[in-house]
């Protein structure tokens, strides 16, 4: 049995960061708090809660003066100023969505109607909405683009961990119903190349096997683009899950893993693999 894993698997840049600067921030402040779990694995979530770093849901369950965590989704600038006026707060917004955030705040500043390509209830784009000051439009798939009515000058995003393909068919889709689109593009390199290198494995082998949590937003983007390469790929978060597929029939099978999977879960799938696949 051969097995392929896609050259970027795993943490994503702005991934390993806000980790790096979450355990910087512990080793000098003690316990900390992040504003939200860090990254969406719960694996990783309980092992960071084991070593001090706590996700907290709101600021009423920090204690006074707690020193708290802005992960690398971002946040509204209306929740940091509230957090800013009672906690230390130390950012960890991911440079790529700090871009997205500007630009939002420009484009609606600049009178424009602001598009945004993604999922509403995504903390990403919560935080890029706080920018606009409401005014900006999210939109989810390239065909719901069909029931927008013409304007004459609009703006468009994307939220960074979008498929390439997937944002050109939205853009494609709006320039039907706009005069003057300014396009903006807000995929971060990290996803563009996680998923370039996993449709080119999922192109050469029988299985292909997606690794991460079930409620990770890009896990699940990343699983769609490869499923549209490979029909037989499939989505899982722990090892144990392989039991669920008949994989052993397969000589080739490929493997990656979402912005949020950590590498031993990615090690551990590997082993297993390795192990029973030569039984
Ligand atoms: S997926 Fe991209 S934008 Fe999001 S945290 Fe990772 S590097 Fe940053």
């Amino acid at each position: 049995m051969e097995i392929l894993l896609a050259r970027e698997s795993g943490f994503c840049f702005g991934v390993r960061r806000a980790v790096k600067i979450a355990y910087e921030a512990k080793e000098k402040w003690g316990q900390v708090y992040t504003y939200g779990e860090l990254i969406h694995n719960r694996q990783f979530v309980e092992k960071l809660e084991k070593d001090g770093i706590k996700a907290v849901g709101s600021p009423e369950e920090l204690p006074p003066g707690a020193v708290v965590i802005i992960r690398s989704h971002g946040i509204s600038p209306q929740e940091e100023k509230i957090l800013r006026s009672r906690f230390k707060v130390i950012d960890a917004t991911c440079p790529y969505v700090k871009k997205s955030q500007k630009i939002a705040a420009k484009e609606v500043r600049s009178g424009k109607e602001l598009v945004i390509f993604g999922d509403r209830n995504h903390p990403e784009i919560r935080g890029i909405l706080g920018y606009t000051q409401g005014a900006g439009l999210v939109i989810s798939s390239p065909q719901e683009t069909s029931s927008l009515t013409t304007s004459p000058r609009r703006a468009v995003i994307s939220q960074t961990t979008n498929d390439l393909e997937d944002y050109k068919r939205f853009v494609g889709g709006l320039l039907e119903n706009t005069e003057r689109l300014t396009v903006h593009q807000t995929i971060c390199s990290s996803t563009i190349e996680k998923h370039r290198s996993a449709k080119e494995i999922a192109s050469k082998v029988e299985l292909m096997l997606i690794i991460g949590g079930k409620h990770s937003s890009n896990t699940r983007k990343l699983f769609k683009a490869c499923r549209r390469i490979q029909p037989n790929t499939y989505h899982i978060e722990t090892p144990e899950e392989l039991d669920l597929i008949e994989w052993r029939k397969y000589e080739r099978i490929g493997l990656s893993a979402g912005a949020s999977t950590p590498d031993f879960i990615i090690k551990a799938v590997m082993e297993k693999l390795k192990e029973e696949g030569n039984d």
